[in-house]
């Protein structure tokens, strides 16, 4: 039988397992949460340099911002924009640190394993009351078996890019060069300048990520003026990219796509819509060659010295090989978020709220929550994952009419559209 004295184990020192953790102590419940990397907010600190384009109103959690009030911690302006490592030092650090939440944190911690406690995958009878175990490696040699009543994951995807080829599968050649790849937002202007500056700078993707390093890479041509930057998008309309603009109810997400517009009409940037890449190749004297063909013609850019990977990531379901979990054949994202946030249907970057219900997963009190929930959909946003994070949390906890009341309102981005599914009877778009 499942000891209810067991903690609920957060798989996930992010934005949203960290709010999952503030909704347990809200809820007077134990937890205990796993994050690999040496502190919280790891992946927020991979790109710590980009300005997010939502403003704290939408950044911080309702549980975890009655905690930091409770202490007298006073939280940043509603309205200013926080860096990547602004969501670290001003909020989920010092969240991390009162005392109902530091001595179940721990870091340096990643999972390897997740199971339940006698049973492999296969056997059902009496499933359901066995605790779940959690094997972790705790830093680089230690590893230690936990038992939890339930388990979030709450890891995100960022740390499993997507490879540049657009089958989607890692070429060898991929590997052999992945020297001269980037996969994420280097900061071009200050850590990263050097591997930059004055360089032939290829940057592949059309996502915010994209639009981000295009940004910073135009400014270090402003600075250094042999750096060239190159475009790679799948797109054929660049127009896409540009998102609401000026109908943007977020102004910063608005404005990432003008400020784009306005480099691409001053010609700082060579564009290569409808490109879908298939090798790179080491060329002479360290360049790489991008082969790929655009409009069903053959294409090859030469003479590149760096490629930037922004195509997006995918969730890592390896640790979760004993756990019954669905996800959509498609998107690999939870299977009842699937309709709501399909990229060939919706433009739109919002969704229609949603909770406990639609993320409730084969296995009893197993979920999939914040940006893995989405699996390879990138329109993922913080407010989404709270309101996941207080869904899942108020039913684990009994409260299931507060559970099923989710209330969600996103700033629209001022482009939905909605391209119908042939087959499908009726899809919700975010902007009915
Ligand atoms: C450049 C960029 C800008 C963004 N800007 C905004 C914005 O302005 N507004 C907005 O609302 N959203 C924004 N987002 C989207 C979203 O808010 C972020 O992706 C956010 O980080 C998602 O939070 P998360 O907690 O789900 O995942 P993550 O922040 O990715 O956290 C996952 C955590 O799990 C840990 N982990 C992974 N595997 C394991 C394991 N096996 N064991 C233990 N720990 C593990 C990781 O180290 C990490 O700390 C942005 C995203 C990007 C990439």
């Amino acid at each position: 039988m499942i000891n209810s004295t067991l903690p609920v184990a957060i798989i996930g020192g992010g934005p949203v397992g960290i709010a999952a953790a503030a909704q347990l102590v809200k809820r007077n419940e134990a937890f205990i949460l796993f994050e690999s990397g040496k502190e919280i907010g790891t992946n927020f600190l991979d790109y710590g340099h980009v300005r997010l384009f939502s403003p704290w109103e939408y950044n911080i959690d309702d549980a975890a911002k009655e905690l930091l009030l409770k202490h007298h911690i006073s939280l940043p302006p509603k309205d200013e924009l926080p860096l990547g490592e602004d969501i670290v030092c001003k909020y989920l650090k010092p969240l991390s640190q009162l005392p109902e939440m530091k001595p179940y944190i721990h870091v340096n911690s990643r999972v390897l394993h997740v199971g339940k406690k006698g049973f492999d995958k296969v056997k059902t009878k009496g499933r359901d009351q066995a605790p779940f175990i959690i094997r972790v490696k705790v830093g680089n040699n230690e590893e230690k078996i936990y038992e939890a009543k339930a388990v979030i994951d709450a890891t995100g995807t960022w740390q499993n890019p997507n490879p540049l080829n657009a089958e989607g599968l890692i070429t060898n050649n991929e590997i052999r060069v992945s020297d001269q790849i980037y996969y994420g937002i280097p900061d071009v202007l200050n850590r990263d300048k050097d591997r930059f500056k004055n360089k032939n700078v290829a940057v592949v993707g059309s996502g915010h990520s994209a639009i981000n390093t295009l940004l910073d890479l135009a400014q270090l041509k402003k600075q250094t003026e042999n750096t060239e930057i190159i475009w790679i998008l799948r797109k054929q309309d660049i127009t896409e990219v540009f998102g609401g603009e000026g109908n943007d109810q977020l102004p910063a997400r608005g404005q990432l796509g003008t400020r784009l517009r306005n480099i691409l009409d001053k010609g700082e940037i060579k564009a290569y819509p409808s490109m879908f890449i298939e090798s790179i190749s080491p060329a002479f004297g360290g360049k790489l060659n991008i082969l790929g063909h655009q409009q069903q013609e053959h294409k090859m850019i030469n003479n590149i010295d760096e490629i930037i990977a922004n195509t997006g990531a995918r969730p890592d379901f390896q640790f979760l090989k004993e756990i019954r979990h669905s996800f959509d054949s498609a998107l690999e994202c939870v299977p009842d978020l699937a309709d709501l946030i399909d990229p060939n249907i919706h433009s739109c970057g919002t969704v229609r709220p949603h909770g406990e219900k639609e993320l409730r997963q084969p296995e009893k009190n197993f979920y999939i929550i914040g940006s893995k929930s989405y699996g390879r959909a990138p329109t993922f946003l913080l407010a989404t994952g709270y309101e996941q994070a207080r869904s899942v949390i108020a039913y684990i906890t009994g409260d299931r009419e507060s559970a099923q009341q989710v209330k969600l309102k996103l700033p629209e981005t001022g482009v939905c559209k909605l391209t119908p599914k042939p087959s499908a009877a009726k899809t919700s778009c975010c902007c009915d």
